[in-house]
């Protein structure tokens, strides 16, 4: 029996032949220049809809939407559990959308629909809430003081732990829901007000998910939802009315995020690139390490922020270990997200695969062997963004390949001999948000561990993520943490209050 296409249902598209507009105020209204840009679905390049277009004045608005609830809405009174309340509701209506949701995110960024339904979504829903259930566990301290030059006098000291005020929040497209909800549940969990700008590649769950907030119970203007392009976030990182911007993307972008924010010393959270190592030791499971490292670079078509693009395996199993993922890579069915059978989708625009072919060309110019992959499939996948698993051997520190970040199905392997040298190989980027290291000895897992400089190490997996489990970056990844009660500290500043008691 032949397997067919899974066909958007109804609601899907009438949903996408909407005249889509921005949440800006808790209205839906057009952006102010009337002008829309075209998402398209990757799989065939097909437009599938049209987004907003919001620029500087729209961005304007929505700040100052997002001030007036701040400062003058309701949302400020709201107790922590009515907050908490509103975020569980939140969670249970995009539950209840599962199915719509998870086909837009295929349409639009490519992924494979099995994926998009079992982690995309479920995991978008189980963030909402954690931070539903930490709005109520967000706290000050009391301090014992001295106060030397006061002999004899006494004090008390608490402190405040409150919201920033207005947040400017700027997402990628490679889980585009779920890197709202990263960004929206600890912000609105600790009070604040958000205006959110998603990339322009996948602007759609985002759109879908601005009808839910007034319904979860939300004020008008705590969230304000602007599509566009670059010039949208670069009116929100600039904006003097922006408290806090916070960023996931490229680590180019995140340098003018920085340069952006200067003008009235906005806080900033960056969360960006990686390079990150998966070390194989000998000792290790094989069969584990081979499934592991091909799923830590082919997963979501290595278009992960810490997707394991560098494998480094100890010279002893090196032939057998890039033999067997070589294999797995070759076995990977590339196809349309909504096919059922599929297991690598497109990656998400025509950009984005042309860069990637940059990419391996450079490779190949540079002298590394490629093992497997290093093209597009041809035929009926030639009109979409595909671009085969590839594994280059062969290659040196310096080569392009080895140091960027290529955001695509592309593994560069190299054997290695022993742990001291590993440690310093591993370190040898600019980036550090990730890495994982196989092993069945516990002390060498220690002792790398300890010696990575990376904000994740995975031991005998890679790409586990969990709403209580901190996530973020050493060096050029970035600074500040997501998930976790680790990311209520970008998103909450401390008031110290000192009384004097007579
Ligand atoms: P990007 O330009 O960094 O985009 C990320 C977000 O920043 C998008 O919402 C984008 O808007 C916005 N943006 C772009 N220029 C901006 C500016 N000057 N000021 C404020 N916001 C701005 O990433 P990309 O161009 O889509 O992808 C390029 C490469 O970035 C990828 O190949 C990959 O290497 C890397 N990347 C990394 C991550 C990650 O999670 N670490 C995620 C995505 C991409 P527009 O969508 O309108 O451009
Ligand atoms: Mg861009």
């Amino acid at each position: 029996m032949t397997v067919t296409m899974i066909e958007p249902s109804g609601e899907i598209q009438s949903f996408l032949s909407q005249k889509h507009k921005l949440l800006i105020g808790g209205k839906r209204v057009d952006a102010i220049n009337g002008e829309i840009f075209e998402v398209q679905n990757p799989a065939n390049n097909s437009v599938i809809a049209y987004a907003p277009k919001g620029g500087e004045e729209d961005i304007n608005r929505a700040v100052q939407a997002a001030r007036d609830a701040f400062e003058n809405g309701p949302w400020g009174k709201f107790t922590v559990s009515e907050r908490g309340k509103l975020l569980w509701k939140l969670a249970d209506l995009i539950e209840t959308l599962t199915e719509e949701f998870a086909q837009l995110e295929t349409l639009d960024n490519g992924k494979p629909l099995t994926i998009s339904r079992a982690a995309d979504i479920p995991l978008t829903v189980d963030h909402f809430r954690y931070y539903a259930g930490l709005a109520t566990k967000i706290h000050g301290e009391t301090l014992d003081i001295s106060v030397p030059y006061a002999p004899g006098a006494s004090f008390f000291d608490f402190t405040l732990r409150e919201p920033i005020g207005v947040i400017g929040q700027i997402i990628p497209w490679n889980f585009p829901l779920l890197m709202a909800a990263w960004k929206l549940g600890v912000a609105l969990a600790a009070g604040n007000c958000v205006v959110l700008k998603p990339a322009e590649q996948t602007p759609l769950t985002a759109l879908r998910l601005a009808d839910l907030f007034a319904e979860a119970g939300f004020p008008d203007g705590v969230v304000n939802i602007v599509t566009g392009l670059p010039e949208a976030g670069a009116a929100l990182s600039s904006h003097g009315g922006v408290d806090k911007v916070a960023f996931t993307g490229s680590t180019e972008v995140g340098h003018e995020i920085v340069k952006a924010s200067a003008g009235n010393l906005k806080r900033v959270s960056l969360e960006l690139g990686g390079k990150s190592p998966s070390i194989v030791f000998p000792d290790a499971n094989l069969d584990v390490a081979a499934a592991g490292v091909a799923g830590a670079i082919f997963f979501n078509h290595g278009q992960c922020c810490c997707a394991g693009s560098r494998l480094l395996v100890h010279k002893n199993v090196y032939d057998e270990l890039i033999g067997r993922v070589s294999e797995q890579a070759n076995k990977i069915k590339l196809g349309p997200g909504m096919h059922p059978e599929t297991e690598m989708g497109p990656l998400v625009s025509i950009e984005q695969k042309n860069r990637v072919l940059d990419f391996i060309n450079s490779g190949k110019k540079e002298g590394a062997k490629i093992l497997t992959g290093g093209d597009s499939p041809s035929g009926d996948m030639s009109s979409g963004c595909y671009v085969n698993p590839t594994v280059f051997e062969k290659i040196q520190p310096n080569m392009e390949i080895v140091q960027a970040e290529i955001f695509g199905p592309v593994l560069v392997a190299a054997p290695f001999e022993d742990l001291d040298e590993i440690i310093t190989r591993s370190n040898d980027t600019n980036y550090g948000l990730a890495a994982s290291v196989w092993t069945n000895d516990i002390n060498k897992a220690h002792k790398v561990a300890r010696g990575l400089k990376a904000g994740t190490v995975w031991v005998n997996c890679h790409n586990i993520f969990d709403a209580n489990a901190p996530f973020g970056g050493y060096k050029q990844s970035g600074y500040g943490r997501e998930m976790g009660v680790h990311a209520l500290e970008s998103y909450t500043q401390i008031k110290n209050v000192i009384i004097q008691l007579h």
